[in-house]
C-alpha cells in the first residue's frame, strides 16, 4: 500500500511524525507537507508564485506552499510513476469539528486530494498531545480501509479525542463557534493592529456531531465529508422562484 502523508502543522510536526511511524510497518510512505505551519489556510493554491520542493529524508518532502499545493503536487508530480493508494493528513495539532473543517488547511489536503480521485482521510487530535494513542488508531483505520475501499469524491474526517479509546462513532459536523471578538492593540512603534479571536471556541450540544463524540463522549469521531457543496434540499425552492412570472428576465420589458 502506498500513501503519502501530509498536513498543515508543517513536515516536522509531531502529529506527522507519530502518524508516519504507525503507518510504516505495512505501508509506503511518502511525506509531502509544508515547509513552516499552514493552519487555517483552508484550501489556498498558489498560482502566483515558484515554490521548491527540498528533501529532508528519502520519501520525505517539503514544500513553501500550503496544504493543497502538497496534496496536488505528491499526487501529480513527485508520486506520478506510482501515485498513492491513500492519502492521510494530519494528525493535526488541534481539532478539526464543526465549521474548522472550513478552515483547515488538513481537512482541504484530503479535499484536494480526493478532488484529483484519490481516497483521503484527515486526522486531528481534537485535545492533548498523545499523538501516539491517535496515530495507533488512525493505522488501525488505515488498515481496514486497504479492505474497503472508499467511493471516489468521499473524505473522511477523523477526530479524536484526548484520551484514546477502542471504536469510533459515525457523526455529523457539529456547530462551533470561535466568537466574533476582533481584539485592537498598539504595536511597540505606536501603531494599531487587530488581532481576530483569541476566546475559548464553545460548541452547540446536538446528538450525533462530531462535537457531542470528541468532547462530551470522549469517542473518536469519524465524518464522511462529500466535495460536492449542492444544497440539495434547496434546489426545488430556488427552480420555483427563478420559474416564477415576475423574476427579471434579459428579454424582458426592464432589458
Ligand atoms: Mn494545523
Amino acid at each position: 500500500m502506498r500513501i503519502l502523508i501530509t498536513n498543515d502543522d508543517g513536515y516536522l510536526a509531531p502529529g506527522l511524525l507519530a502518524l508516519r511511524e504507525a503507518l510504516c510497518p505495512f505501508a509506503e510512505i511518502t511525506v509531502v507537507a509544508p515547509s513552516t505551519e499552514q493552519s487555517a489556510k483552508s484550501h489556498a493554491i498558489t498560482l502566483h508564485a515558484p515554490m521548491r520542493i527540498r528533501e529532508h529524508a528519502p520519501r520525505w518532502f517539503h514544500i513553501d506552499g500550503t496544504p493543497s499545493d502538497c496534496a496536488f503536487i505528491g499526487i501529480n508530480h513527485i508520486m506520478r510513476e506510482a501515485p498513492p493508494d491513500l492519502v492521510c493528513a494530519g494528525i493535526n495539532h488541534g481539532p478539526n469539528v464543526g465549521g474548522d473543517v472550513i478552515y483547515s488547511g488538513t481537512v482541504a489536503a484530503a479535499m484536494e486530494a480526493a478532488l484529483i480521485g484519490r481516497p483521503a482521510v484527515a486526522f486531528s487530535l481534537a485535545r492533548g498531545r498523545d499523538f501516539a494513542a491517535a496515530a495507533r488508531q488512525a493505522a488501525r483505520l488505515v488498515q481496514a480501509l486497504a479492505h474497503r475501499p472508499l467511493g471516489s469524491g468521499l473524505v473522511l474526517n477523523v477526530n479524536f479525542p484526548e484520551v484514546v479509546r477502542d471504536g469510533f462513532s459515525v457523526t455529523r459536523l457539529g456547530r462551533r463557534s470561535y466568537g466574533s471578538s476582533v481584539i485592537e492593540r498598539v504595536d511597540p512603534r505606536g501603531r494599531p493592529y487587530v488581532w481576530i479571536g483569541g476566546m475559548e471556541a464553545t460548541y452547540e450540544r446536538a446528538q450525533d456531531t462530531d462535537c457531542e463524540a470528541v468532547f462530551v463522549e470522549g469517542r473518536t469521531s469519524i465524518t464522511p465529508l462529500s466535495l460536492d457543496g449542492t444544497a440539495h434540499e434547496a434546489l426545488p425552492m430556488l427552480r420555483d422562484w427563478v420559474g416564477e412570472g415576475d423574476f427579471p428576465r434579459a428579454d424582458g420589458p426592464e432589458a
